[in-house]
């Protein structure tokens, strides 16, 4: 029992909002989006980096992340490195897009306790950005680090010329 309870009190309770100074819009993730990605932290030794695709709605005020997809089979998978099966990811996004719901952006896990976006994460949200037609102006790059609750979540927008860091919170209030 204790060892169930220790591990619900990791994943955070709550749905998360995000806020950015420079923009009205508010990020809000899913609580099935979070179980789904603090289920693969690399929390044991030999764990590898898991990650996948983002998806949900855009309006004027929210960014909805709603569904998560990923890790696939044909992943590239290791310690530091995490490289979606390409074919996977499309599928993932096709299927999405059939239910109406967008491709935000990307997610993959760090065996570090606080996320921060190596150079070699900018890079590739770079190349996703200028590679696809995306009607948005940027991505989302969430990072899902070993602590647990918001201490071990990082979530970026990146565009073709910046990366700005969400400031991240609980609402109590649900969906
Ligand atoms: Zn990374």
């Amino acid at each position: 029992m204790a060892m169930i309870f220790s591990f619900r009190k990791t994943v955070p309770p709550q749905l998360v909002i995000g806020r950015l100074d420079q923009t009205l819009q508010e990020l809000r993730i899913a609580q099935p989006v979070l179980r789904h990605v603090f289920r693969h932290r690399q929390l044991i030794p030999w764990s590898s980096e898991a990650g996948g695709q983002l998806f949900g709605t855009i309006d004027a005020e929210k960014i909805c992340v709603v569904e998560v997809a990923g890790p696939y089979t044909g992943d590239e998978r290791s310690r530091y490195r995490y490289r979606s099966n390409p074919d996977a990811a499309q599928r993932a996004i096709d299927e999405r897009s059939r239910r109406g719901l967008l491709y935000l952006g990307e997610w993959h896990t760090h065996a570090e306790d606080h996320p921060n976006a190596s150079g070699l994460d900018d890079d590739a949200m770079l190349r996703l950005i200028t590679s696809s037609n995306l009607n948005s102006n940027g991505l989302l790059m969430m990072i899902v680090g070993r602590a647990s609750g918001l201490a071990g979540l990082a979530i970026w927008s990146i565009s073709s010329t910046r990366a700005h860091r969400w400031e991240l919170s609980q609402n109590k209030s649900g969906y």
